[in-house]
């Protein structure tokens, strides 16, 4: 399909990850790997043969939740270096928690990702496939003398970690000998000892000015059932010795994380560093390199608040067109092809910054002002009539449904004596510079015909009730001498006779403010009570009774819309607000 690809033009912005794996490639650093096939797989080892594959990158989510904005910078990134330089980006499961883990979260997971343009092949991987090599690493670690079985409470253990001024002490547990540890794992492993009885521990360094390698807990003790491995373990291994691990397993070269994993690296370094000494990893190892999170303003990106917003009943969901999960922003009308666009152009840096949400917006509205059809759509109505057109004579006035794309074909307007027109479209005593509709000035209704207001009529209450007007003949769109009226207003319009009655969503921020829940603030206290106004019943240009679910518009001087694609239903779809026409923050109000 003839898509205009919106980030082609895109200045490309500094990513330094490229240049880390440029100067890998130009050095050969991962040419001698081998590849082993899918981990696990003895038949494959057996014949490893040389990595097809130049660089392998991955993209690895705990499936606790949905994924949201942040997660795309990731996905773009990791997706994207793999594609920039013909490698393999692998979809893996960090699932090793048990008790928050569901395959809800596993399906919406690879469903974001799919939407979003990217493909992991036969590269989807669970780190609970792994499992049980973790495990036998496990006791080569014991057996090695490097990892013991600590029986302090964690509060114990917590007063002897120390702090980032004081060195950490030993527990009274690390001496313990190698049979014992091993004769404990294995009972641990077998289920013998209850929740928090005891742990396993890497033995590095107690004094090291780095916590992280204090003797890292690398199992604990859950009893409980897992999404994927169900009751077959009651122990699990924690992310730090998991990740890196399963890194290794799948021959991952370039293991790019956000910058809180900066401090793990050398625990990252240190595990496969040991395991290759061991013999069970092969070298090259895969390397760890960290980058700036997303932070955007007006929303908040963090699991445990998006989950609180949901389970609390703050939003309709985790689709709820108002929420920055991936899922959120389709509802809300997003294209993939914007948040790729917006991952691009805010880059990849080293330094933490909060993006304003302004620019993902402007993002969308360059992607569809190139491509979404135009439609008309009336949302505060008021009745116009043009009081010299005959009553039931329609004439079908043709538009083009892209201003600069005749190959998107046209759309038919049916004109009548009885239109809709904005509220706002008219005043009885114009102020300065309005140049709309007010008693004596002409305007033209686009695509069909000058008019010239002649008064409207009111209720009671002094309210507008009605406007009229007088049609020139011979100013019909398009036809010769049309031009000869002078017109400043140009107004949209839909027939009364033959609109169709939808209902719109109009949303704002979720928020009242550009960073919720900064500081003190609980961010639920920050809620906007106004983030969404919904329209009963706008009045639509007739056509848009065939819009299927997802297909978007600009409705002309309104911005862009989506036709819902969960409330939407055939000849009656349901629209959301994508985005505006243009910012309108900054302005006053
Ligand atoms: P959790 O607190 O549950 O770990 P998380 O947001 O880190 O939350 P993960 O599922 O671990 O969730 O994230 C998967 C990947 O996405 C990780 O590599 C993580 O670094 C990356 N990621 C998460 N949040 C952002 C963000 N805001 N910007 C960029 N990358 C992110
Ligand atoms: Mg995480």
């Amino acid at each position: 399909m003839d898509k205009p690809d919106p980030g082609q033009n895109a200045p490309a912005a500094s990513n330094f990850i490229r240049g880390i794996i440029e100067h890998d490639l130009a050095r050969g650093a991962y040419a001698g790997r081998r590849w082993r096939g899918a981990p696990g797989d003895a038949a494959a080892q057996a014949g490893a043969a040389p990595d097809p594959a130049r660089v392998r990158t991955r993209f690895p989510p705990e499936p606790n939740g949905y994924l949201h904005i942040g997660h795309a910078k990731s996905i773009c990134l990791n997706f994207g270096m793999a594609a920039a330089f013909g490698g393999a980006c692998h979809m893996r499961f960090d699932d090793t928690n048990p008790t928050k883990e569901e395959q809800e979260y596993v399906d919406s997971i690879l469903e974001a990702v799919r939407w979003l343009g990217f493909e992991w092949g036969d590269h989807l991987f669970y780190a609970s496939d792994y499992f049980e090599t973790l495990y036998r690493f496990a006791e080569a670690f014991v057996a090695h003398g490097l990892a013991y079985v600590d029986s302090l409470s964690p509060e114990q253990m917590r007063e002897l970690r120390g702090t980032l001024t004081e060195p950490g002490r030993a527990s009274p547990y690390r001496e313990r000998p190698v049979a014992d540890n091993l004769d404990l794992l294995r009972r641990m492993r077998a289920g013998e000892f209850p929740d928090g009885a005891h742990v396993l521990r890497l033995k590095i360094d107690m004094a090291s000015p780095n916590i992280n390698l204090r003797d890292p807990v690398i199992y604990r003790i859950r009893h409980a059932h897992h999404h994927r491995t169900g009751e077959a373990w009651c122990i699990y291994p924690m992310y730090d010795y998991t990740h890196c691990i399963s890194d290794a397993l799948e021959n991952i070269t370039h293991s790019l994380c956000t910058l809180e994993f900066e401090d793990h690296r050398p625990l990252y370094d240190w595990v496969l560093e040991r395991l290759a000494e061991f013999g069970l990893l092969e070298r090259p190892l895969p390397r760890q390199y960290e980058f700036a999170r997303l932070n955007l303003t007006t929303v908040v990106l963090s699991k445990r608040k998006l989950i609180q917003l949901v389970e609390e009943g703050h939003v309709d969901g985790w689709d709820d067109p108002r929420m920055p999960t991936i899922t959120g922003y389709r509802r809300r009308g997003y294209t993939p092809e914007s948040i790729r666009l917006f991952a691009e152009r805010i880059g990849v840096a080293k330094e933490n910054s909060t993006i304003e949400h302004a620019i993902l917006e402007e993002c969308l509205r360059e992607d569809l002002n190139a491509r979404a059809p135009r439609a008309f759509a009336v949302l505060d109505p008021l009745r116009l009539v043009v009081d010299n057109w005959p009553e039931g004579s329609v004439e079908h006035c043709e538009a083009p449904a892209h201003p600069q794309r005749p190959e998107l074909g046209t759309r038919v307007l049916p004109f009548s004596r009885e239109l809709w027109i904005e509220r706002d479209d008219f005043a009885e005593q114009p102020p300065k510079g309005f140049f709309r509709l007010f008693p004596g000035n002409l305007v033209r209704l686009k695509f069909a015909y000058v008019v010239k207001c002649t008064g409207c009529e009111k209720d009671a209450q002094g309210r507008v009730t009605a406007v009229h007007c007088e049609l020139m003949p011979d100013s019909r769109s398009g036809t010769p001498g049309a031009d000869a009226y002078k017109v400043k207003g140009t107004l949209h319009w839909v027939s009364a006779a033959h609109a169709l009655a939808a209902p719109v969503r109009l949303y704002e921020s979720l928020f009242t403010v550009a960073n919720p829940g900064a500081g003190e603030a609980d961010f639920r206290q920050q809620l906007n009570p106004a983030s969404v106004n919904t329209l009963p019943a706008a009045l639509l240009e007739p056509g848009l009774a065939n819009a299927l679910p997802e297909q978007r518009f600009q409705f002309e001087r309104h911005g862009y819309f989506v036709a819902d694609r969960v409330d939407s239903r055939p000849g009656a779809p349901v629209f959301n607000r994508a985005v505006t026409l243009r910012d309108s923050r900054g302005k006053g109000g």
